[in-house]
């Protein structure tokens, strides 16, 4: 909890698993909050805390954090990518120093993008999703899927193996832990190469839970993903992780904020868009 007095909050915002329609202030059933149906949460909000509010995909909003306050602070850069790998996978666009939303607030959803066209199933109904391979629940998933064929793994002993045990069994040299890592991260470069030859930003950022492997993941996803893009989107880019680690998520509620409500407001929130960042532009 920051200890700031309740009369120095100027606004609210708020960074939540999509889709929700941004304009609105709607939260429009997210597979991950089950009966949030067309919730106003924005009026719901504003109405109990007596303050202005905003809410924006959380992974849009972690582009925008990652932008001004982590990766993108101390660099000199106008388009960044942003994505998270954790329980599903999201993804956010910051292109020409603005936040990308799209037509209908929901711009920037990576892991939809298809990996392979006849993969596997994802929750969106469509095949072959990034998120069908990349995310936690999906490595942890493959995982279990090729221990059930008998072959021999160290992961055979634990009772629900998730992606953090395939990860560290595959560094422990586990061979069918390697191979699940190893397409993960193949496949993982293979979206990095997609995006870099459609948006050609100069920074792709990491995040997200799976991202804790550090090194074990970027360096191969970094590696591969950069060598498939086309040379000019290749030679202008880089891949990296998430500057701002555990921080993120409040960090990018009140980038959000800053960003949409910093010009209504007066006092500190006016000049919190963040004051000697190079690349932000009010
Ligand atoms: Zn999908």
């Amino acid at each position: 909890m920051a200890s700031v007095s309740w009369e120095r909050i100027g606004a609210v915002g708020i960074a939540c698993g999509g889709p929700l329609d941004p304009f609105e202030g709607v939260i429009q059933s997210p597979p991950n909050l089950p009966g949030w149906d067309d919730v106003p949460l924005v009026s719901i909000v504003q109405e109990a805390l007596d303050r202005p509010t905003v809410v924006e995909n959380d992974a849009t909003a972690g582009a925008l954090a990652e932008f001004w306050y982590g990766a993108g602070r101390s660099r000199e850069i106008r388009d960044l990518v942003y994505f998270t790998i954790s329980t599903g996978v999201g993804g956010g666009l910051v292109l020409d120093g603005r936040l990308h939303r799209g037509a209908a607030g929901n711009a920037g959803e990576l892991g939809h993008l298809t990996v392979y066209y006849l993969g596997r199933q994802c929750g969106c109904g469509r095949r072959g999703c990034l998120e069908a391979y990349a995310s936690g629940t999906s490595i942890a998933a493959r995982a279990r899927e090729a221990l059930a064929t008998g072959e021999p793994s160290s992961l055979a002993a634990l009772e629900s193996p998730t992606a953090r045990d395939v990860a560290e069994a595959a560094l422990a040299g586990d061979r069918l832990a390697m191979r699940i890592w190893d397409e993960t991260t193949a496949i993982l470069a293979s979206a990095m190469a997609n995006v870099l030859d459609i948006f050609n930003p100069e920074l792709i950022v990491l995040g997200g839970g799976v991202t804790r492997a550090g090194d074990q993941l970027l360096r191969p996803v970094r590696e591969a993903g950069l060598a498939q893009a086309m040379g000019p989107a290749r030679r202008s880019a880089d891949i990296v992780l998430s500057e701002l680690g555990d921080q993120l998520g409040v960090v990018s509620a009140a980038a959000v904020a800053f960003e949409r409500l910093g010009d209504r407001l007066a006092g500190p929130l006016a000049q919190a868009v963040p004051a000697g960042v190079s690349n932000a532009r009010r």
